[in-house]
């Protein structure tokens, strides 16, 4: 069973499939992950054009459902692995664990993939939850715990609000981490009250653009009171954080830079998100007029460094705005330290 993430991370994948096929040519492959779902024309051909006999599908199904499939065609030969979480144990030492809660996104932002690699938005049973922060917690003594969802707020009082609840009756001593932006316009001070007692440390908020949005997600108005909840709450700058989005067809650069004023206002410290075309997407189409690769066909060309989606980057400007962005999150953690 193999994996790729980034569209642009697929030469891994190629040396992958080179191995097994020349040293275990008659093992089936199952490919999942984004690449293969977003790219599978792209993988196709590779694998039609230079091991046409190999045996492989796709994994499209949700990981339980295919496992339960795997499991009918495949006895299970040995004894079975001792939980059935994704095996951090492995690590000599586990710095935090990854949880998701849910699979994808009610929202349709038309630059992310979330819709499109999981066409529903579906939530795990709190419980369940509760049970796998326990179990690591427990038995490997792990303290830091970062959500992945695309979502985590959504239905807030039927599900976060229920595994939190449970962590606190449990009286688990952890740390929670939101690496993938929260929904700021789910945030209020009850909301913010429970994130702060049950010890959420690093919160990211997707702010993406403050004029000119392509998406629904959040107003401006939501976004301030969702800061000042925070705040109330007992936050403070270092613990927070919103994402700007840029690199996008058509850049305006000084939307970015008052974007970032914007934030330094609110005590926000900002993170730039260098746009990447992502493939069934509308900015996916609209990237292929204005780029300067050829998106459709090289995947490579994804990659958000080089800024993608743009004939001309502008890098003097880019490397100012960076700087400008990093230089308003070295300023916070001064005021903070001092
Ligand atoms: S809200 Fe976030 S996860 Fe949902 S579609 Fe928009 S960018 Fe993707």
């Amino acid at each position: 069973m193999l994996t790729c993430t980034m569209t642009y991370w697929y030469p891994g994948l190629f040396t992958l499939i080179d191995f097994f096929a020349k040293y275990f040519p008659k093992k089936p492959l199952y490919i999942g992950g984004i690449y293969a779902k977003l790219c599978l024309k792209h993988l196709e051909n590779f694998i039609e054009t230079n091991y046409p006999w190999l045996r492989w599908d796709i994994v499209r199904e949700d990981i339980d459902t295919f496992i339960s499939k795997l499991k009918e065609t495949y006895e299970p030969s040995g004894k079975p692995f001792s939980h059935s979480y994704p095996a951090f144990d492995l690590q000599r030492h586990i710095p935090y664990v990854v949880i998701l809660t849910s699979q994808g996104c009610p929202f349709s932002c038309p630059y992310c993939a979330s819709k499109k690699l999981y066409p529903y938005f579906i939530q795990h049973e709190p419980e369940e939850i509760i049970e796998e922060i326990s179990f690591w917690h427990q038995r490997f003594g792990v303290l830091d715990f970062a959500f992945y969802d695309d979502a985590l707020l959504v239905n807030f009082e039927k599900h976060l609000a229920v595994i939190l609840e449970g962590v606190l009756k449990r009286g688990l001593r952890v740390r929670f981490h939101t690496p993938n932006a929260l929904h700021a316009r789910f945030i209020d001070l009850e909301v913010a009250s429970l994130l702060k007692k049950t010890g959420f440390t690093t919160i990211r908020l997707g702010l993406e653009r403050i004029e000119d949005r392509l998406d629904q997600k959040v107003t401006l108005e939501e976004f301030e009171k969702a800061i000042y909840s925070l705040f109330k709450a007992g936050f403070n700058s270092s613990n927070l954080g919103a994402y700007i989005l840029f690199g996008l067809p058509h850049e305006d650069f000084d939307l970015v830079k008052r974007t970032l004023w914007y934030l330094e206002k609110l005590k926000i410290p900002p993170y730039l998100a260098e746009f990447s075309p992502i493939p069934g997407t509308p900015l996916f189409e609209l990237a292929k007029e204005t780029s300067r690769y050829p998106l459709q066909e090289e995947p490579l060309c994804h990659n958000n460094t080089t800024f993608p989606a743009l004939k001309n980057p502008p890098w003097e400007v880019i490397h100012e705005i960076k700087n400008l962005a990093r230089g308003i999150r070295a300023r916070f953690k001064t005021l903070e330290a001092s």
